[in-house]
């Protein structure tokens, strides 16, 4: 293997690490424990392990978790309740919705209702309007892009001037991402689905963040000598030889790729531990916001 292995796990670890830190000594000198609540619509099995891993990441970091559990065929004027009523809880510092929200729900109304100071999955469009804008700074990044921006970061990777193709334009990922990677003055390329000559691209980029959802769909043959990739997606590759039947990989071909690649992420055990680890970031800020603001 030529290329440098950025391991997320270790970087996730540090982050964890800096917001236990930053947890004892609010604790210590204000006697406040941040609070995240989360709140779950349904029973999707994937969304209820997802809740729970972010919950016990809570508990070991010392944040107050308090879960809140709605029915599948609860109404919009239930769950914006709900939300309206944990934003007027002073004790609650950052409000999880768990998507995707049952279909029959209005999402985008939903997100909107979350106070612009406990939104910290960073989804409020107005957290997102003002990462789109020069001069404005969000107060909260959507956690999985903040979490690759922080392995381009540890890696020491220079993002100025870089060519930096995203792959993928989703609302959670690829368009945060892209505007991140932007405002740290990447020149950015957004590829999608129609997008005519995505190899072209590729070829011509130093950074490479993969958000599509297509198992393996970036072969080394596609990347320059040296990139930076970091794989965001999370397939499932049927493998007999699991007990499950399956094996979880990225959009990138790891195999092909890190013998190309100057530094790559791997799957798993790249961006997934940041996700969580940024959103317990997020967390300790919004009480910080908070405590601020009482003076
Ligand atoms: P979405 O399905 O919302 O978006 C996928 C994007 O990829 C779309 O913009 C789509 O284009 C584009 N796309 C799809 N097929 C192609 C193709 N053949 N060529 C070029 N572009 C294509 O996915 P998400 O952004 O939510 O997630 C992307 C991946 O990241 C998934 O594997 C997901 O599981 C993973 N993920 C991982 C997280 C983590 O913590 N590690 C967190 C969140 C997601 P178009 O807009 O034209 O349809």
């Amino acid at each position: 293997m030529s290329a440098q292995l950025i391991d997320g796990k270790v970087i996730a670890a540090k982050v964890q690490a800096e917001v236990r830190q930053g947890v004892a000594v609010m604790l210590a000198e204000y006697g406040v424990v941040p609070e995240l609540a989360t709140v779950l619509v349904g029973d999707d099995p994937a969304s209820a392990t997802y809740v729970r891993s972010k919950q016990r990441m809570c508990e070991e970091l010392g944040i107050r978790s308090i879960g809140h559990h709605l029915p599948a065929d609860s109404t919009q004027v239930e769950v914006e309740g709900l939300v309206r009523q944990l934003n007027a809880d002073p004790t609650v510092n950052g409000i999880l919705v768990q998507l995707p929200l049952p279909k029959h729900l209005n999402e985008e109304a939903v997100l909107n209702s979350i106070d612009l100071e406990k939104d910290v999955d960073g989804f409020h469009p107005v957290n997102i309007g003002r990462l789109a804008m020069k001069g404005r700074n969000p107060l909260f990044v959507p956690c999985t892009p903040a979490g690759c921006m922080r392995l381009l970061q540890e890696t020491g990777v220079t993002l100025r001037g870089a060519n930096a193709v995203v792959l993928g334009r989703s609302n959670i990922v690829g368009l945060p991402m892209a505007m991140l990677l932007q405002k740290a003055d990447a020149t950015v390329t957004i590829c999608h689905s129609r997008t005519k000559d995505l190899v072209g691209f590729l070829r011509q980029a130093d950074v490479v963040i993969a958000a599509v959802g297509r198992a393996e769909m970036v072969t080394g043959d596609m990347l320059k000598p040296g990139a930076v990739v970091i794989d965001v997606g999370i397939n499932q590759k049927a493998d007999p030889t699991k007990k499950r039947g399956f094996r979880l990989v990225g959009d990138v071909d790891f195999e092909s790729a890190k013998e190309v690649a100057g530094a790559i992420t791997p799957v798993p055990g790249g961006v997934g531990p940041m996700t969580i680890a940024m959103l317990m970031e997020n967390t300790l800020r919004a009480a910080q916001i908070a405590l601020k603001k009482k003076g």
